[in-house]
């Protein structure tokens, strides 16, 4: 096979070069003296890509699970009633983490394609007048169904019902590529990953904690019981103030990180959402113009990150994916769970543009024509590029 393997999974995602080559170093001493002034700048620039404004951001070798599991133990005891919404394979996940340790969980069970239902949850937090729900969990982007959820709705429904639950998001597939805010949302802990967004390999939990649930981590009167060890966020407050880490930390991806975190605040996060959001509309112009259908049901729920898209009935939407590794080299996602065979994804995040969504449409309507679809040659891929002309901005015109 010749040329690259071209990757458009909703992570792992591409790695930009300089971040690569950022990684490619002599193995260093992380306890060599020198080594928090490395950390200190790292510690504080996370931030910025959260948005946190007065908490902290830890960050554990782990994946994404990890630092879902850390919110939960450091925060929370075994018995806490929680808010959730399942809608996905990964929200589903979620609450599959909250019964296993112990929580009480009121899940609200919504259709796939859709989110966090908002008014449903208004309606629980305004009724709990003795505020036994403890913490409201926000899948913010449903990686498995391409929907992306309003948490700064979630935050107006508590302040509304003048709660005071913590307020837990899901940003493993949208912080660092979709609009995110943790100090102005309200957001308490935010859990996010290396792989997407952040254009690293896989290999860091991100884990962005408010003062306010700093505090309750601290509170040894009502949040002692929880067992934590690996993820405690006390043993990472205490290496982290002095510039280090409790265990071996992944000093490799942690030099990647630097380098991805530097080409995320040099385009500006404002920017770089706004390509995302472009990419995004010529995947969903190329998808409207093969009349196929997103899993999302509607355009409040569309997510800029990755769009899952229905195949017709009589087509395996795996078959699709094999069929696109196989033929073209091209890794498309597949459907998770409820949606497995129903469902392709593109991933259109983190260090991808134009021309390279143009390669992956390419791909998928070449497969979809292989696998039986009848779509028109050039449709979709030919929608996407007159989107992408006619948005550019500024439009650079040679007659
Ligand atoms: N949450 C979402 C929305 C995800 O997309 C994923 C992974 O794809 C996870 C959580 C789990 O993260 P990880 O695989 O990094 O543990």
């Amino acid at each position: 096979m010749a040329g690259f393997t071209q990757l458009f999974v909703p992570g792992p995602t591409n790695v930009p070069e300089t971040v690569r080559q950022a990684m490619n170093m002599p193995m260093e001493d992380m306890r060599a003296p020198t080594y928090p002034t490395f950390t200190r700048g790292l510690f504080e620039d996370i931030n910025k890509i959260f948005r946190n404004e007065s908490g902290r951001t830890f960050i554990f070798p782990s994946s994404g699970t990890g630092a879902w599991e850390s919110a939960i133990t450091n925060t929370l005891n075994p018995g806490d009633r929680v808010l959730m919404a399942r809608f996905g394979q990964f929200s589903h996940l979620w609450v599959d983490m909250a019964e296993r340790l112990g929580l009480d969980v009121d899940v609200v069970d919504v259709e796939w394609g859709t989110g966090v239902p908002v008014e449903i949850f208004a309606d629980r937090l305004a009724k709990d007048k003795e505020h036994r729900i403890k913490a409201v969990f926000v899948t913010q982007n449903e990686t498995a169904t391409g929907v992306t959820s309003d948490v700064a709705g979630v935050r107006a429904a508590l302040d509304a019902a003048k709660h005071p639950a913590l307020l837990y998001v899901d940003g493993v597939s949208s912080v660092g590529s979709i609009d995110f805010r943790q100090t102005e949302w309200g957001v308490d802990l935010a859990v996010s990953g290396s792989q997407k967004g952040f254009m690293l390999p896989p290999g860091l939990g991100f884990l962005s904690v408010s003062q306010k649930a700093l505090d309750v981590a601290k509170d040894t009167t009502r949040n002692n019981r929880s067992n934590r060890c690996y993820f405690s966020f006390e043993d990472m407050i205490k290496a982290n103030d002095t510039g280090f880490f409790p265990y071996t930390p992944a000093v490799q991806l942690l030099r990647g990180l630097r380098a991805s975190i530097d080409l995320l605040l040099e385009e500006g996060l404002d920017n770089v959402f706004q390509r995302h959001a472009r990419l995004a509309e010529g995947v969903r112009r190329a998808v409207a113009a093969w009349d196929l259908k997103l899993c999302a049901k509607e355009p409040k729920w569309y997510s800029d990150t990755v769009s899952a898209v229905v195949v017709p009935e009589g087509i395996d939407s795996a078959n699709i994916v094999r069929t696109a590794f196989e033929n073209y080299q091209t890794s498309l996602g597949g459907g998770l769970s409820k949606v497995a065979g129903k469902v392709f994804r593109i991933g259109h995040l983190g260090w991808v543009n134009e021309v390279m969504m143009c390669g992956a449409l390419s791909a998928a309507e070449m497969t979809l024509l292989d696998c039986g679809v009848k779509v028109k040659p050039g449709s979709g891929v030919g929608a996407a590029l007159e989107y992408y002309r006619e948005s550019r901005q500024p439009a650079i015109a040679k007659a």
